[in-house]
């Protein structure tokens, strides 16, 4: 692959029309001497057409929700609408500064209060925080609270234990360790849902907590949730509701009235932000009324003068963010929220259900579905079996030659080869088949010509990559012959 630096020659250039500058001051203008580069940038200098020729050639060798599905499990990488993007990017959200006075940000806060509002109302809880950036920080944020919580309540030292379903989310495991709790595995019975028996014997005097995915890895709502909320309190615990997949029972469940006391949402997954390239996500968390005064400060409160900040939570346990959060990903889904409405938001988990439970049904003759029954937002299929030595790393791999993402691959780890499929609710049913039909005929080509896949891919910019090395030795940056 030719890189940029590749086609420079001296004295090429593009044309740029100058801007009439606001300020007369160039960028290096009062800066201390210290501060400034002392040599000169080696920039590549080139042509505008090879300039904009470059840039796109490598964009097309991107793939992303716009060029097709794209079934990775747990993530919910769906359509998300593009005037969504416009009411973030309005100026008027976007060039207020983080530290003005209230009084010239009653827009902007009247917007965070509302939604705030909205999540408490879809989820059934009391308090809301909008300040984490992502759901493993959400998760984090609510491990802390549950941390003060106990210390209180002068329990801390004996309650060290977050109890985790073998079905849970990765980064369950790893917030409950990162706030100091020691992660206690409950193993899944045949129907892939906590075993309450198994949950009985791990429950006790040291329990903290539990944390609860729901729906489960495995696609499977957690049926018994309400007598699993039962065991845990009745020990003096917690419960950690982690409503990522939130998309999957949107409008017709809420964490509150199932016994859950905390619960967090990827604003980036169900409410219209797009992610997987490490843009801004949000995690935010709701809580029960017992939990309101442990919310990281500031909130957002309505008072008789208008909207403003609330530092008054007398057992907060800090800030865990800058300013006020991802703000422009509270704009989208406040956007999303108020454009679909009651109806719409219900809409979006029935469609995803729907499209989940569809596609298991067109490859359940070919490949091993791991649980059987109603699936949510998302099925695990095992990929061993469909051929001789083909391993489920091999029909992703094929995948690529069909024009598709990949879905997640070896997660949960309770299922051999898995594969982790969620279609979303934003597919049609014709985008379905097709998904469907290449699934299919990969499973035949498996059986008849088992190294073809084993060779894949073969129409990708890259073959089969030594990912082990890709991720233990990772070249980010590219160096021109002889720099450091
Ligand atoms: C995506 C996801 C998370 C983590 O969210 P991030 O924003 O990637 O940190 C946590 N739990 C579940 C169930 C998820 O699907």
């Amino acid at each position: 692959m030719t890189t940029i630096f590749d086609k420079s020659e001296e004295g090429k250039k593009g044309t740029t029309f100058k801007e009439e500058s606001l300020s007369e001051l160039t960028p290096e203008e009062g800066l201390d001497d210290g501060l400034l580069r002392s040599d000169e940038l080696e920039l590549p200098e080139v042509s505008k057409p090879e300039l904009i020729r470059h840039y796109t050639e490598l964009s097309k060798k991107n793939y992303g929700v716009d060029d097709g599905l794209y079934p990775l499990g747990s993530c919910t990488m769906k359509h998300n609408p593009k005037s969504m993007e416009d009411m973030a990017k309005d100026s008027r959200f976007q060039n207020h500064h983080p530290l003005a006075s209230e009084d010239l940000v009653q827009g902007n806060l009247e917007l965070m209060y509302e939604l705030g509002e909205m999540l408490k109302s879809i989820s059934g809880m009391a308090g809301i925080t909008l300040q984490p950036a992502a759901g493993a920080h959400g998760e984090l944020t609510g491990m802390l609270m549950i941390r003060k919580y106990h210390d209180d309540n002068g329990e801390l030292d004996r309650r060290r234990e977050i109890l985790l379903p073998d079905s849970s989310h990765g980064t369950n495991p790893a917030s409950a360790a990162v706030a100091g709790f020691n992660a206690v595995e409950v193993k899944s019975n045949e129907e892939g849902t906590v075993d309450l028996e198994q949950l009985k014997s791990a429950v006790g005097e040291s329990t903290a907590g539990i944390m609860l995915t729901v729906p489960n890895t495995l696609g499977i709502f957690e049926t018994d949730i309400v007598e699993i909320a039962k065991i845990v309190h009745d020990a003096g615990g917690l419960c950690y509701f982690d409503g990522a997949n939130l998309n999957a029972f949107l409008g017709r469940v809420r964490p509150g009235d199932i016994g859950m006391d905390i619960t967090h949402f990827n604003l980036h997954k169900t409410f219209s932000t797009p992610h997987g390239g490490g843009g801004p996500g949000a995690g935010p968390v709701a809580v029960k009324q017992k939990l309101v005064s442990y919310l990281p400060v500031p909130t957002v409160e309505k008072s008789e003068d208008g909207y403003e900040f609330d530092y008054d939570k007398s057992r907060s346990i800090g800030k865990v963010n800058s300013f006020s959060g991802p703000y422009g990903v509270m704009v989208k889904a406040y956007s999303y929220i108020k454009a679909l409405g009651d109806e719409g938001l219900r809409e979006v988990s029935g469609n995803a259900v729907l499209n989940a439970n569809y596609l298991k049904e067109k490859l359940k003759d070919t490949y091993e579905v791991a649980y059987q029954g109603l699936c949510k937002h998302e099925f695990v299929l095992s990929g061993s079996g469909v051929g001789e030595g083909v391993k489920t790393v091999d029909i992703a791999k094929r995948l690529l030659d069909y024009g598709y993402h990949p879905p997640t691959v070896y997660f949960p780890l309770i299922v051999k080869e898995a594969l982790m499929v969620e279609p979303t609710e934003t597919e049609t049913r014709e985008a379905l088949d097709e998904f469907a039909e290449a699934m299919n005929s990969i499973a035949e080509e498996a059986s008849e010509n088992p190294d073809l896949l084993h060779e894949s891919p073969k129409t990708t910019p890259v073959g089969r990559l030594d990912e082990t090395k890709a991720a233990r030795e990772p070249v980010l940056r590219w160096r021109k012959e002889g720099k450091k």
